[in-house]
């Protein structure tokens, strides 16, 4: 218990200081640190065009394609085992500087990558479908949330839910630990995440937006939307800042 009041003032003297900060300072780009023009948000023109950006990817999970595939098609992958989720984008690979930016935020506490990030989301949100009527970050067991003092896909929920008005859902929690998924294959991970979600109250949307940072084979996503359908939701489709190009 001390240890999660400890998190928590550490996080509002955090966010005191950030604001103080921003309201000092001028907008810099978050990944070369140059001030920002006026029509660039938080990440300047130059590296912007040099993100790894996903060029072919799949329109209903967001995995790179090694060619442009025809509008509507989807890769081999989902036309084999089609995921119970309507869409998903992520619009970047996790390379550099994507990958280093959402590690500095989620393992360092560099809240600050936060509004860069959500503009990145913003962007992508606008291709997925109109009817989403609610956002659901990736829940965290509460135990790593104590650890880690915020739940990064709920940080970068916020700008988001700033953009377009849409709630954040809190019906969802994680209510089984999950080892870090790392090092695991596809089929390890489907087990590992097994039981891992709980509704634990009805939910109040027909097409629900699971929203993350990173995602890596997409099984995370699927147990989360099959928990979102059998709650009776309709539709659910995926938003992350970066996709995995190869396990990680
Ligand atoms: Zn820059
Ligand atoms: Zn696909």
């Amino acid at each position: 218990m001390l240890r999660v009041q400890a998190v928590n003032v550490r996080q509002l003297l955090e966010q005191a200081g950030r604001a103080i900060e921003s309201s000092l300072m001028p907008r810099r780009c978050v990944f070369c640190g140059v001030d920002c023009e006026d029509d660039e948000r938080f990440v300047c023109t130059g590296c912007a065009d040099d993100l790894p950006r996903i060029e072919n990817a799949c329109p209903r999970c967001a995995q790179p394609a090694s060619a442009p595939l025809r509008s509507g098609v989807e890769c081999a992958d989902c036309q084999i085992r089609p995921p119970p989720f309507v869409a998903a984008r992520a619009p970047f690979a996790y390379e550099f500087p994507v990958d280093a930016a959402i590690k500095a935020f989620k393992f360092r506490h560099k809240l600050f990558y936060v509004p860069a990030l959500g503009a990145l989301l913003e962007n992508a949100f606008a291709e997925l479908p109109h009817d989403i009527d609610a956002l659901l970050p990736v829940p965290l067991h509460w135990r790593r949330h104590a650890v880690r003092g915020f739940n990064q896909a709920r940080e970068l929920c916020k700008p988001l839910r700033k953009s377009t008005g849409l709630p954040i859902l809190e019906a969802v929690v994680r209510s089984r630990p999950t080892p870090y998924q790392s090092g695991l294959n596809a089929k390890q991970r489907r087990r590992n995440l097994r039981r891992a979600f709980e509704v634990r109250s009805a939910i109040d949307a027909a097409h629900v937006l699971i929203v993350d940072d990173v995602i890596t084979t997409g099984e995370t996503c699927r147990e989360l939307a099959n928990v979102l359908l059998h709650a009776g939701v309709d539709k659910v489709s995926v938003l992350a800042v970066a996709r995995a190009t190869r396990i990680l």
